[in-house]
């Protein structure tokens, strides 16, 4: 805390310097306070929320809005909600969108008589373009009349100070992005997994809660590569994993355990539920129609679901549901094991008949 207050003295004087002695004292130390928050930050959106409350402070702004690229996908912050559709078409010129992108809003929840469908007037809104090789940033501002003639300055440092802040965190995001997850995707790789199942296996049965884990595999995968080729199948696994992660909660955890073996852990979850989540992957996957040129793939999978027990241990789990995989494998594959029981409806004697699927 110490360095911080020297650190923030010493900013103080510098920018007492950069600004001349008319600015005033307060301004510097307000200055100052932002620009080491800014920095301390540990994610880009803590740093986007401190920047408006920043800009919030000083300008007392009418509009905030923020949009950041990278990696093909595109972020926006917006503060308040009433203006989201006028700024949403601007963003979406400035970073040639033609997809949806997710808007989020900060601070402000809509009064029940305000629309979202304010239109602000182009000429008063100020704009500034943040970046570095890793990102583009858009910064979108209506700031209370004159505001901006008197504060021009701090605000541009602030804006340097976000633009620094934001390249550091990204690629700290990316590095950890590397080390966790399996880059053809998407998904956590080995390592990552056994890291989540440890810690979700302590948390269950801390709390007394059910966990269960399914393992998948693809069924004849070799005889895809062999017919469409490697780059092919590549897509396939693509695929089938954002299929899966688009039909998990969010809560789940989805892993690349080997080449075209996945792992999911389901949190809360009881086996029986966990049978009925992995029998209707199995049938998405099935309906996939993977594009390849001018063909199309098909592929099935098989599942292998297990429950967590109060003897558990990470392996055996793992191990339990590689056994159950196999058993899926040898009843004939695109299955899951053990089956779900179906209940047939009554027939006309009134006997119930179950039977495995
Ligand atoms: P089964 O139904 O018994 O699982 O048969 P299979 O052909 O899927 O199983 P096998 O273990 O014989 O073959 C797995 C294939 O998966 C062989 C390997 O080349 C392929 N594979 C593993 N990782 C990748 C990858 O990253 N990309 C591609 N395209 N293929 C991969
Ligand atoms: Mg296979
Ligand atoms: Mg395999």
């Amino acid at each position: 805390m110490k360095t911080i207050d020297r650190f923030q003295k010493k900013m103080t004087a510098a920018l007492s310097m950069l600004f001349g002695s008319a600015a005033r004292d307060a301004d510097h130390r307000r200055l100052a306070r932002y620009i080491i928050s800014l920095n301390q930050k540990e994610s880009p959106e803590e740093i986007i929320n401190e920047l408006a409350s920043c800009l919030k402070n000083i300008l007392n702004y009418r509009l905030f809005g923020f949009a950041v690229k990278k990696d093909e996908t595109t972020d926006a912050w917006i503060d308040p909600q009433m203006y989201k559709h006028s700024l949403e078409e601007v963003i979406r010129k400035d970073f040639h969108l033609e997809n949806r992108f997710q808007i989020n809003y900060l601070n402000h929840r809509l009064d029940p008589d305000e629309s979202v469908g304010k239109k602000f007037s182009m000429e008063n809104l100020t704009t500034y373009t943040l970046g570095s090789e890793d990102y583009q940033a858009k910064v979108y501002m209506l700031a209370a009349d004159r505001a901006m003639d008197r504060h021009g300055d701090m605000v541009q440092m602030i804006l340097q100070s976000t633009q620094a802040a934001l390249s550091k965190q990204i690629s700290i995001e990316r590095l950890t992005d590397a080390a966790i997850i399996d880059p053809l995707t998407g998904c956590y790789n080995r390592r990552e997994l056994e890291n989540q199942l440890k810690k979700n296996m302590a948390h269950a049965a801390r709390h007394n809660n059910d966990l269960s884990v399914f393992m998948f595999d693809l069924d004849h995968f070799k005889d895809i590569n062999d017919r469409y080729g490697h780059p092919a199948g590549d897509r396939v696994l693509m695929e089938v994993a954002s299929t899966v992660r688009a039909n998990i909660r969010q809560g789940d955890i989805l892993a690349r355990y080997g080449g075209e073996e996945f792992i999911a852990i389901l949190p809360e979850t009881d086996r029986q539920k966990a049978k009925e989540l992995a029998e209707r992957l199995r049938e998405k996957i099935s309906r996939l129609e993977i594009q390849s040129g001018d063909r199309t793939i098909s592929v099935t999978a098989s599942f292998g679901v297990v429950r967590m027990r109060p003897d558990s241990t990470m392996d055996r789990l793992i191990a339990d549901a590689d056994i159950m995989l196999y058993k899926a494998k040898k009843n004939g594959r695109n299955t899951i094991m053990p089956g779900l029981i179906k209940v047939c409806p009554p027939k006309a004697s009134g006997i119930k008949e179950s039977s495995f699927v």
